[in-house]
Formats: C-alpha cells, structure tokens, sequence
C-alpha cells in the first residue's frame, strides 16, 4: 500500500520552518510552486516504484530544489578569479558612493527630460554631454544601452546597404556570442574584408574602397592578440589617406583613457587621430554603469540621435545618472570614483604580497604563496598582464571539488583552477572581502579531508 494520502498537505509543508525560511528569499508563491512540482515529482515516483512515502526523502527532494532556486537567484559573489573586470561576474563594481547619491534620483521623480530653465520637455542627455566631453574630449556624444548596441547603431545609421571594410585580423567574437560580421549584417551593411588574419596594410584598406563604401572600421582586438609576424596599421596614417566621404569608426572596446593600461591603446589616443567616431563600452575599464559611449563628429553624432533606432536602444535614468556621477567625481579628483582598474595596477607589489600574505599565513603548508599576474579582463589584450601574488590550495580534495564548496559558500566564493589547483587572487577583493575569505580558509583548511 503507498499511502499516497500520507504525503502532507501543501500548506503544511509551506509552513514548515526549513521550507518556511525561504519565503523572504525566493517569495511564497514560487516557494509553493516548487513545493507542488516536487510533490507531484515524488507522487510519479511512487507510483512506478511502488515504495511506500518516506517522508524524509520527500522533504530532501525539496529543499534540494528550493537551494537550487537560491543559487539561480542574483546576488553579490566575491570574485578571487585575478580578473579585475569579468564579464561572467558583472563586470565593473560600481562605487559604493556613487550607488547611494544615484539613489537619491532613481527613487525619486528627476528631470531626466525637463528642462528646468523653461518647462518645456529636455534632452536625455543633459549636462552629461558636457560631462563626457570635459572627460574625454571629442565634439559630440551620446549613449546607448551597450556598445554591441553602439555599433549596431552607427553601422545601420551610416553604412545599412552599403560597404564596410574591416581588417581579416579584427573579425573577433567577444565571449557570449558577440561576433563583428553578425552586428554588421544584421545592422544591413556589407562586410567587406581586407588584409590576412596576420597582416594588414594602408593599402589593402584603400585598394577595397569602391563606390559603395562608407565606413572603414577599425576594431580593438580585445580578447586576443597574434604574436609574432603581424602587423596591423598605423590608424593615423590610414586617417590620412582616407578620401574625406569614407568614414574611420573605431570600436575602442574597453573605455581604457588617458593612462589606465599603458599597453591599450586609450580613448584619448584615438581621439587625436580623429576618427569620425568612435564607441566602446561603459563598464568595462572605464568601471561604470552598463553602457555604449558613441564620442565624435557633431553632425553624425545628431544623426545618430534622430535615428528611429535610438528610441530602441535608450538607456534608462539609472545609466544617465550613474555615468553623470562618475566622472563628475573623476573630472574632481575626489577619489570617490577612482577608476578600479588604475587603482590596483598602480598598488605597489607589497601590498600584493601582504594580502596573500594575510590569507597563506592560516595555514603556510596548505595555502602556498603564487608569484602570478593577474588581467583586466573584460575586453582587453591578454598582454595587460600584471604582477600580484595569489594564493594555491594544496588539499587532498580534487581541484573541481574545492572550487565547487567555495563555491557554494555563502557569499560565494569564485576562484580559478591553474595547473590542476585551486587558485584564490586577493587582488580582486575588497578589505571586507578578504576577511569573508581568510574566514572561510580557516574553516576550509581545519577540515579532517582538506
Ligand atoms: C566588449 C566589446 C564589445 C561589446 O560591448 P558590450 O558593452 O558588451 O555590448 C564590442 N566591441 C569590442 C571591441 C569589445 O571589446
């Protein structure tokens, strides 16, 4: 006899306190929703089994799912990966500071398209425009969602129908999908590409130009780099030659100014050799808000925001007044919004070493001190490699094993597996952060199996 009766009533099993505990977190009603699929889930099972109900196993089953259900849901990690801006961790945290006066905005109603001096209805963009000019110079600006969406926005503006050239070498695809020939037809213009994946001349970009040509695209490598014979060309010499109607567009990437990463070539460089215009991305080195920032001529820059598209691909107020914020603070020197990435490279490598330093000396034998670099991350070369010391977990446990139980830490903790071992960089955390971690490796390493 099964006794299927004997499995409790939902509302009861809703009230018990380890099932009940997750109401705050996950909500009652998905609460409930979980709890009915997994009843249902051990009803079928129960009637091909033929068991009879075991409560235990049942009440398993669920929290099994609820944790689950708590580990989907967003939340703050700690990232000890080494990779300062990391696409898969949110990329660039947004200053503490920043957070709370933005707050004041977004929770309240803003002026976001009023003009305060007369009534009538303003410009998204604001003083922003002033802002992002004062920052990094160029004529005009605009923002947009992403700078996926910048470049999808300035291809379908200037070149839908008509030739774009770009460099074999510069075809990439960014991680999650993000590929150059895709936006470009997708955006109705047509790729027409020049040079070999190692070389690329002046010549061959102006050997491609034909009548129908209206952009040539120059775009930041990124993710990779080629060693050894390559050559890519001298973007000035290449500006020189242009005919004036072609158009240069640079897809900078990484928002890196002025001296963040010497190895980069920065916004302001590329500003001096005056492309028509010129895109990259808000949260990545730049360390603000999700976002695309379009600098460059005034004429094309006002026919990008007449474009239909732009309607689609505003930002929210959150973006306007984030950004705002952040170099408002940067432009004053405050130190309220420091750029991330500036501040860690410029950290001498004492104090690289005095971090790990703090977490190895819990236990010297099983946390090893790791001379190690550590990158930028999120769209920029490989090659901006820096030096830090990291921390190497010598455990009896697999690798995939530790690095799945510092995972499942609460908060979480996401580490990197480097020669077969488990690698925590406290590089990337915070003062508070390293003592969540140095907490979690003197429970860790006191465990009979580490
Ligand atoms: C990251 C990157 C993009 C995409 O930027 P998103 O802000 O993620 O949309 C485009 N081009 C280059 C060169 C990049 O590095």
């Amino acid at each position: 006899m099964r006794q299927l009766s004997q499995i409790p009533p939902i509302e009861k099993l809703l009230n018990l306190p380890e099932i009940a505990s997750y109401h705050t977190i996950l909500s009652r009603t998905i609460v409930a929703e979980i709890v009915k699929n997994q009843v249902n889930h051990y009803r079928n099972e129960l009637v091909q089994t033929h068991q009879s109900v075991d409560f235990e196993v049942l009440l398993q089953q669920i929290l099994v799912s609820l944790a689950y259900h708590n580990q989907i849901r967003i939340q703050p990690i700690i990232n000890a990966t080494g990779i300062v801006v990391h696409t898969n961790l949110g990329r660039s945290p947004l200053p503490k500071a920043i957070w709370q006066e933005v707050g004041d905005i977004v929770c309240n109603y803003s002026n976001l398209e009023l003009n305060l001096l007369n009534g009538k209805r303003g410009n998204r963009m604001g003083m922003l425009s002033q802002v992002l000019k004062a920052y990094f110079g160029g004529e005009a600006n605009i923002i947009v969602n992403n700078n996926a969406a910048a470049l999808h926005l300035i291809l379908k503006t200037f070149a839908q129908g008509k030739e774009v050239i770009v460099s074999r070498g510069e075809q990439i695809q960014i991680g999650g999908g993000f590929r150059i020939p895709d936006i470009l037809a997708d955006s109705g213009a047509i790729l027409r590409d020049v040079g070999t994946t190692n070389i690329t001349t002046i010549d061959d970009y102006l050997e491609a130009i034909n009548d129908n040509t209206a952009i040539v695209l120059i775009v930041h490598q990124s993710n990779y780099y080629i060693e050894g014979f390559s050559q890519q060309v001298d973007i000035k010499q290449l500006a020189a030659r242009l005919p004036e109607h072609i158009m240069l567009v640079v897809d900078q990437g990484s928002g890196n100014h002025l001296s963040a990463i010497p190895s980069e070539l920065s916004v302001n460089n590329y500003l001096k050799i005056g492309p028509d215009l010129i895109c990259f991305s808000g949260d990545k080195i730049l360390g603000g808000p999700q976002s695309g920032i379009i600098l460059g001529q005034k004429d094309k820059i006002e026919k990008l925001a007449k474009h239909p598209m732009m309607r689609v691909l505003r930002p929210g107020k959150e973006t306007y007044a984030i950004l705002e914020k952040i170099l408002i603070h940067r432009l004053n020197h405050d130190g309220k919004a420091d750029n991330p990435v500036e501040s860690l490279i410029n950290q001498p490598i004492a104090w690289h070493l005095a971090r790990a330093k703090q977490l190895a000396e819990i236990a010297p034998d099983k946390l090893l001190l790791n001379a190690t670099k550590f990158m930028i991350g999120g769209g920029s070369t490989p090659r901006a490699q820096f030096d830090t010391w990291a921390i190497s977990l010598n455990s009896r446990l697999s690798a995939n094993a530790l690095i799945e139980r510092l995972r499942k830490h609460n908060p979480p903790i996401i580490g990197v597996i480097q020669n077969d071992q488990v690698q925590l960089y406290p590089v990337t955390l915070s003062d508070e952060e390293l003592l969540i971690v140095k907490d979690c490796l003197i429970t860790l390493t006191a465990e009979t199996d580490f």
